[in-house]
């Protein structure tokens, strides 16, 4: 194993004893999936990310972090010193679609080959001919919809099933990335989907950045996601509505999640607001809606003696996928899923399962039945 590693990448001097050790304590772990071997890197690997998988069809790099802005113009001119594009940032989850092995695989962001994408990749992209001309690229998506397995939330324009929005295409190997304005041009050659790109800018146009922002904001769509054209920091900026909205997502299910995942959104909502201009429209009224009506819920459910749950309902194409998909979620993800019924639905299964949330079901409960808490 160590020696299929120390071939696959090489650190330079040292290389072995990197390897070695990785293995010894679980950072690199070899993976196997129908046939395919590689290795995944669980954790970042001297210089290497989280999320890097190796293989003898090549490296793919782990898709990088992308740094937040909280305050559009002053974060753009801080930042930005060159034209740069604007594209929809797609809430839904990261994908790295690659040949590996003779097969065309999706990859999660940990690494993992994701069941359901990798079942229903050939619904929206034939990507055999690209992949024939170019198997040293990996197409890197957004996979978004309300019939997704992981996130309840969708944009606006996918009403149904999933869909999916490419935004970089990436070399094996290296990580680089195809520059944006080749890239659009590559895409639209290829057929495949991307994301929408809302406009060229300057760092000093700030009011053509507002105005689509404001838009995006209207529509419902989660920010942005800003590209250089040349050198520069990619950066990203989420619209007050969608913060609003993670906030009733999240509020279901409280006790559930980090109490930062709240504390972040408020804080990144009231600078939005701010410079936005938008206090005054509602919004107060807006968010104390999503903090509440969701818990009230909860509420509603554990006093009849039902668990807080959310329901998912996807279609695959083959079988096995439902079982596999069933696995990832909850050896992966560590979520506790409970099945509620599969059927045959045309050339599709279709898939229905709860995620249950426990720890805010208890503290509800607890509370309810009117026993003693210690602040
Ligand atoms: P981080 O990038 O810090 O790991 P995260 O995993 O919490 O953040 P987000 O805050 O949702 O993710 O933002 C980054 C993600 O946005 C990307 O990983 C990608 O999946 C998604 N995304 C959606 N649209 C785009 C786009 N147009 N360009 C790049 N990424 C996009």
């Amino acid at each position: 194993m160590l020696e299929r590693l120390c071939s696959l990448y090489s650190f330079g001097e040292g290389t072995e004893e990197i390897w070695r050790r990785a293995l010894e304590d679980g950072r690199v772990r070899p993976e196997s999936y129908e046939g395919l071997s590689f290795f995944r890197l669980n954790k970042d690997v001297k210089g290497l990310k989280r999320g890097t998988i190796l293989t003898d069809d090549g490296i793919i790099m782990a898709y990088p972090r992308i740094p937040r802005i909280l305050h559009l113009s002053r974060g753009i001119r801080k930042n930005l010193h060159s034209p740069f594009y604007m594209e929809e940032k797609v809430d839904g989850y990261n994908i790295r679609i690659a040949l590996v092995g003779g097969r065309i695989i999706a990859l999660t962001r940990g690494g993992f080959i994701c069941p359901f994408t990798t079942d229903r990749l050939e619904d929206f992209m034939d990507l055999r001919p690209f992949f024939r001309a170019h198997p040293h690229l990996v197409v890197c998506c957004e996979v978004a919809g309300p019939e997704g397995p992981y996130n309840p939330e969708t944009p606006p324009h996918v009403d149904e099933d999933v869909r999916f929005f490419v935004f970089d295409i990436m070399e094996k190997g290296t990580g680089r990335f195809m520059p944006p304005e080749e890239k659009y041009s590559f895409l639209e050659e290829w057929g495949l989907p991307g994301v929408r790109v809302l406009g060229r800018f300057l760092p000093d146009e700030g009011d053509g950045v507002r105005e689509v922002l404001l838009s995006l904001n209207r529509e419902g769509c989660e920010g942005v996601v800003i590209k250089p054209v040349g050198e520069g920091k990619v950066i990203k900026y989420v619209t007050p509505s969608s913060h609003i909205r993670d906030i009733r997502v999240g509020s279901l299910m409280i006790e559930d999640l980090p109490p930062g995942y709240f504390l972040k959104r408020l804080i990144m909502l009231t600078i939005s607001i701010e410079e936005l201009g938008l206090d005054g429209a509602g919004i107060f009224e807006d968010l104390g809606r999503a903090f509440l009506e969701p818990l009230s819920q909860a509420m509603e459910r554990v006093e009849a003696g039902e668990g807080i749950k959310e329901t998912f309902s996807i279609r695959v194409r083959k079988r096995e996928a439902m079982e596999k998909l069933m696995e990832h979620l909850e050896g992966v993800c560590q979520v506790e899923i409970e099945p509620v019924r599969k059927r045959k639905e045309g050339e599709y299964w279709r898939m229905v399962f709860t995620r249950r949330y426990r720890k805010t079901e208890r503290i509800l409960r607890t509370g309810l039945r009117g026993s003693l808490f210690m602040d």
